[in-house]
């Protein structure tokens, strides 16, 4: 996907620094972070969002709980907890249309929804 801003950054156009890399994911840091602890991690292939996911793309979605666990450790939360978001289309708010879960964490979160 020529225009997006994430695979620019899987393939180093954009330059990021990597926290976690496997085969088929990367995470980064969030560039305005919402939370002392705001990673953001995502599959190398371009995917608009769950609803665009497949059957051959499962193991994906294991692969990224997995590389969410590891880096809640490496990163001192795992204990005091921490909140996986994935924003799916416009009443979710999803700016970025690659999919992508948010790891949120170091402070207590709250509730889940904003009231309005
Ligand atoms: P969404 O609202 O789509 O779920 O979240 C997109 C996230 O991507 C936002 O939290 C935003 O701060 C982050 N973001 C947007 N552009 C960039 C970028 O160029 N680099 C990084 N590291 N994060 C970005
Ligand atoms: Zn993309």
């Amino acid at each position: 996907m020529e225009d997006c801003i994430f695979c620019k950054i899987v393939s180093g156009e954009i330059k990021s620094d990597f926290i976690y890399e496997d085969d088929d994911i990367v995470a980064f840091l969030d560039i305005s972070p919402k939370a002392p602890v705001h990673v953001l991690i995502i599959p190398k292939e371009h995917i608009n969002a769950v609803y665009d996911l497949g059957s051959s793309q499962e193991k994906i979605l294991g692969k990224i709980h997995l590389a969410a666990q590891k880096i809640a450790g490496r990163k001192g939360i795992r204990e005091s907890g921490y909140r996986l978001i994935c924003n799916n289309g416009k009443d979710a708010g999803q700016e970025v249309e690659h999919l992508h879960w948010h790891l949120l964490g170091g402070k207590n979160l709250g509730g889940l929804i904003e009231k309005s």
